[in-house]
């Protein structure tokens, strides 16, 4: 009977990096989701610089 309980992880906070899995500083800027240290990795690749 108490065993119903289903175990319901509520996941608000889903943020973590997609890249590495880190759940700190993980930026939600530009729907990235991204921890800084990956960000800075991909913003590279991105073409984040020459964002003209
Ligand atoms: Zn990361």
């Amino acid at each position: 009977m108490n065993k119903e309980k289903r175990d319901i992880r509520a996941e608000k906070q889903n943020r973590k990096c997609r890249m590495c899995g880190t759940r700190q500083a993980v930026i939600r800027k530009y729907n990235l989701l991204v921890c800084r240290r990956c960000f800075k990795e991909i913003a590279e690749k991105l073409g984040f610089k020459k964002f003209d």
